[in-house]
């Protein structure tokens, strides 16, 4: 689609113009130098969804403070943001999984006291109309999103306060002034993913599984794979996933992207294979991709996983959850997302890191 621009017939007789107009035509070429770099740095989000190892590290860092399991945290992510891991904050995200709990409290008749146990016994108190306001709010909802009850109690949420150990150090202080009993627990599966369709639910419940056996430092080395092993393996993407003609290679430059997968070509409805065997975890929409299916192949003994997509789908032939053979009918090809004819985008990510489909082609 970026073909490169021949600029071989510009005429002699345009250095005229050039000599009397070069002030403006520098700050013209300067503003259109511009433009790519917005277009990609936005097509670089939205195309190229990967796991960095730095993001490893953050999703990794953050929940040893919590308890949370980093992978739950990061599949959250990854499901909410439909892949889109370059706008994520997990700093924030970690406070969806966190629920708050006030136990002790109880609001009496005259609506400005409570009766509170300290060590079994029963007190009654008089409170401030802030506590009688925070304790009737948690009375109807339960618990409240952390950072509206941190707002309540007159929290500074700032971001630079919004880290995990200074959220809970806060409400352990307010523990140990006996003012409030306060639980802070992990949601669970459910909450979590009550926002969810059923789809981003499986596809969150998959990937949460999957994620403990990604190991972003294990770099691909091509050289380490032998076609004669790759084709007697069903385990590793080897095979091609459709017939048709090869319109566009992986690494290939785009206006706005470097091509992250092969095209192939073929009429609407030629239908799509697995390469692999293995265990869909993700069906749906997903931008650019259009109609799309995620596999994920297991992990190899070295500690290497794999997960093909497949895009531009009319239709889809297997859902969530259904584990696959090699070869196995899964979708049609379409026309869906950003497409400008029928193909097939096929891409295969080893460790969460798009790599060239035709190492793994026989
Ligand atoms: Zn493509």
């Amino acid at each position: 689609m970026a073909d490169p621009l021949t600029i071989t017939s510009v005429a002699g007789a345009s250095v005229s113009i050039i000599q009397k107009y070069w002030k403006q035509l520098l700050i013209f070429f300067f503003v259109i130098s511009l433009i790519p770099v917005f277009i990609i740095t936005a097509a670089m989000n939205l195309l190229l969804p990967q796991i960095s190892k730095e993001e490893f590290g953050v999703y990794k860092d953050l929940t040893k403070e919590s308890g949370i399991n980093w992978a739950s945290l990061m599949a959250y992510d990854t499901v909410r943001l439909d892949n889109y891991l370059k706008e994520n904050n997990p700093d924030e995200s970690i406070f969806d999984f966190l629920k708050v709990n006030f136990k002790e409290y109880e609001i009496t008749q005259t609506e400005k006291q409570v009766i509170k146990t300290v060590k079994g016994k029963e007190v009654t108190e008089t409170i401030t109309q802030k506590e009688y306001e925070t304790i009737r709010e948690l009375e109807i909802h339960g618990y409240l999103p952390i950072k509206e009850l941190l707002n309540s109690l007159n929290y500074d949420t700032s971001k630079d306060n919004m880290n995990v150990k200074k959220v809970t150090d806060f409400l352990s202080e307010l523990n140990d002034k006996e003012e409030y009993e306060i639980k802070t627990l992990i949601l669970t599966v459910d909450e979590i993913t009550e926002n969810f369709d059923e789809n981003h639910r499986k596809w969150y419940c998959a990937l949460a599984e999957i994620l403990p056996l990604l190991d972003p430092t294990a770099e691909f080395d091509p050289d380490k794979f032998i076609i004669p092993e790759l084709s007697a393996n069903p385990s590793i993407p080897s095979i091609w996933p459709a017939q048709g003609i090869v319109t566009s290679e992986f690494g290939e430059n785009r206006i706005t992207h470097t091509h992250s997968g092969i095209d192939i070509a073929n009429t609407e409805g030629t239908p799509v294979y697995a390469t692999a065997d293995g265990t869909v975890i993700a069906v749906g929409s997903s931008g650019n991709f259009g109609r799309r299916i995620m596999i994920y192949h297991g992990t190899d003994k070295d500690g290497t996983t794999y997960v093909t997509i497949y895009a531009h789908l009319s239709q889809f032939k297997v859902d969530v959850g259904d584990k696959i053979t090699q070869g196995t009918l899964i979708a049609l090809m379409g026309n869906t997302g950003y497409s400008t004819g029928p193909h097939l985008h096929y891409e295969i990510r080893v460790n969460g890191t798009p790599v060239n489909p035709r190492y793994f082609l026989p």
